[in-house]
């Protein structure tokens, strides 16, 4: 049962005192009796993996409905076909799930193709909106600058008939891609760019994963997400701060649509849990995670997949979800690491070993500890007879009783660390040398008499087990300066362990300023595979356990490749950090 204690979701972590300014809003809405409910929603785009970033999106949209006692919808922003794929949609769905989160509602922006349509017309009906045959290129050129206001279209004055007209050819499919767009009627000299008559709807004659060729047409994601949010009444809609600047747009959509007093633009919808009438949803923006020695960029990572510079998305140094999960971050490291992060309006970067130190301090006290030697040296005991075999009882966490223990084999030949021996010792070294004893973990006191040489490199240290010291014997306290950790050459498993480390080796690959980019800059170290020897109880695991591998750092097993005959093992984080001692 020790794996389920990474267990989900928790009520546990959503700490009703928690406080940043959004929680602080959401507080005085209740408060003021403005909702007697929150709703959010996390609403990607499917056109992508997940990454740690959105992560962070996730675990407040979640966290704060869990807080609450509202409820979260995972809504996916469909609206672009051409981008988007099915096999993401999966994946998103089931990273939201790993992470720990339930949805009230799964639901989709082309879900509400037939109210934005609608919604549309009625912008049109009201004067607010209409068909203008600008091309892209001239909708530019009129569009003005942040100093010169724009220049209305000639089409701006469209009479209703005729929009509605042109509208409705439109969405039958009459007209060529790009050809023309419904636009919102705002105000082409606003300082606030997206305010100078932006597209609503554009024409694109493809499919689309959900309503396959029904629709010719596309609604602009401002115009789909702020009404989507009314539809799914949305209390709270949570986003990061490049979509500040679309605010007044989006309650510009929100306002002159006025779902809740026009139900006949809505309520054909299937209720399938819909309140029972859309609301007035309020934006709010923070800022985005950004992480050092990472991108974060869709578009990047894309690119790092497709031109092989990783191996696939879930690649284990990949910032994705995906990525995270197989390299052996847990999704309580991850929600720790989104809570410690916090949530503000200033734009920060975090530095990559504040989520090494979530997930160590998450795997310290959950992660059950097991012997493994990855640099393998064998030592062996003299004195035992060559047929020697016993059981070791070995607690399973040295802090927390409750993991209880396990046996471990042990007999004459043994796997140690290689660099747990020095044959010309430094000064401080306190491991084992010639002549020198340390002690064996769970055993007792060894002290190294011979040492076999094969060219230069040392192939074998022969011992003898100072049997006074051993367990329950009078000598089993006596002190020596270092304990290493072994495991029994006859029954440890033949192990591949995968050594992850920093996908970068600068702080900010994205920076452009000695003509690399972060293709150049990749860690050439970041991925090295090694064959170690691992106690039986560890190639045993199930794939995606978590061990400590004692003396060496946290690991996983792999999800994809580990198997019990063929254990594979990834490195998830050192120890300790090395990297702020290298001075890197
Ligand atoms: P793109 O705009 O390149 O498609 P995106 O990362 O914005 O990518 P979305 O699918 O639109 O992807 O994101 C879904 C939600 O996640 C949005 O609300 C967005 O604000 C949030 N999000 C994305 N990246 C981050 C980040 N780095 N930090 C915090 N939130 C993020
Ligand atoms: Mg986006």
């Amino acid at each position: 049962m020790i794996e389920s204690s990474f267990a989900k979701a928790s009520a546990a972590d959503a700490d009703p005192g928690r406080r940043d300014f959004i929680r602080d809003i959401v507080r005085e809405d209740l408060a003021a009796g403005r909702h007697t409910a929150i709703r959010t929603r996390f609403p990607p785009e499917p056109n992508g993996y997940l990454h740690i970033g959105h992560a962070k999106a996730i675990c407040l949209d979640f966290g704060i409905a869990q807080e609450f006692g509202g409820a979260c919808n995972l809504r996916f922003d469909d609206t672009n076909p051409a981008r988007e794929d099915p096999e993401y949609v999966e994946a998103i769905k089931d990273d939201v799930r790993w992470l720990g989160f339930a949805w009230a509602q799964l639901r989709h922006a082309s879900d509400y193709f037939e109210v934005f349509y609608r919604s549309a017309r009625k912008l049109i009906e009201d004067g607010h909106a209409y068909v203008c045959d600008l091309s892209a290129e001239q909708v530019r050129e009129f569009r003005g600058t942040l100093t010169e206001p724009g220049r209305a279209s000639p089409y701006r004055d469209r009479g209703v008939a005729e929009n509605l007209d042109l509208f409705g050819r439109m969405r039958a499919g009459e007209f060529p891609d790009g050809s023309r767009t419904l636009r919102a009627k705002i105000d082409m000299a606003s300082g606030n760019i997206n305010l100078r008559d932006p597209a609503l709807y554009r024409i694109k004659h493809v499919e689309h994963q959900n309503t396959g060729n029904d629709w010719p047409i596309y609604p602009m994601y401002d115009y789909a997400h702020s009404l989507s949010d009314a539809i799914e009444g949305i209390t709270h809609s949570l986003c990061t701060l490049e979509f500040e600047d679309h605010r007044p747009l989006y309650d510009w959509c929100v306002d002159k649509v006025d779902l809740p007093n026009h139900p006949q633009l809505w309520d054909f919808l299937p209720a399938r849990g819909l309140p029972t009438a859309p609301a007035k949803p309020r934006q709010i923006e923070f800022s985005r995670l950004n992480i050092n020695y990472t991108v974060m960029s869709k578009r990047k990572l894309v690119a790092m997949v497709e031109e092989g510079l990783v191996d696939g998305w879930d690649d284990p140094r990949m910032p994705t979800l995906q990525g995270l999960r197989r390299r052996g971050l847990t999704p309580s490291s991850l929600r720790l690491f989104a809570q410690r992060v916090g949530i503000s309006k200033q734009n920060s970067l975090i530095d990559y070993s504040v989520l090494e130190g979530c997930v160590r301090e998450d795997l310290d006290a959950h992660a059950p500890r097991r012997l493994a030697a990855l640099d393998p040296l064998k030592l062996v005991i003299d004195n035992l007879d060559a047929d020697h075999v016993e059981s070791i009882a070995f607690p399973n966490h040295p802090k927390d009783e409750s993991f209880g223990t396990r046996t471990v084999p042990f007999s004459r030949e043994l796997w140690i660390e290689r660099e747990d021996f020095m044959r010309e010792p430094v000064k401080g070294f306190h491991r084992l040398v010639p002549g020198g004893e340390v002690r064996l973990r769970g055993v007792g006191i060894v002290r190294c008499h011979d040492v076999v040489m094969e060219g230069d490199s040392v192939a074998a240290v022969h011992c003898t087990l100072d049997a006074t010291t051993r367990h329950g014997m009078p000598g089993a306290d006596r002190k020596v300066k270092g304990t290493i950790h072994w495991v029994c050459a006859k029954h440890a498993i033949a192990a591949e362990v995968r050594l992850y480390d920093r996908l970068f080796d600068v702080a900010d690959p994205d920076a452009e300023d000695d003509g690399n980019t972060y293709r150049d800059r990749i860690n050439q170290d970041s991925r090295r595979s090694v064959q170690g020897w691992v106690e039986p109880a560890a190639a045993n695991a199930d794939p995606e356990t978590h061990f400590q591998f004692e003396r060496i750092g946290y690991f996983v097993a792999d999800r994809r490749d580990h198997t019990p005959f063929h254990p594979v093992f990834n490195r998830t984080a050192t120890l300790r950090d090395t990297w702020a001692k290298a001075g890197k």
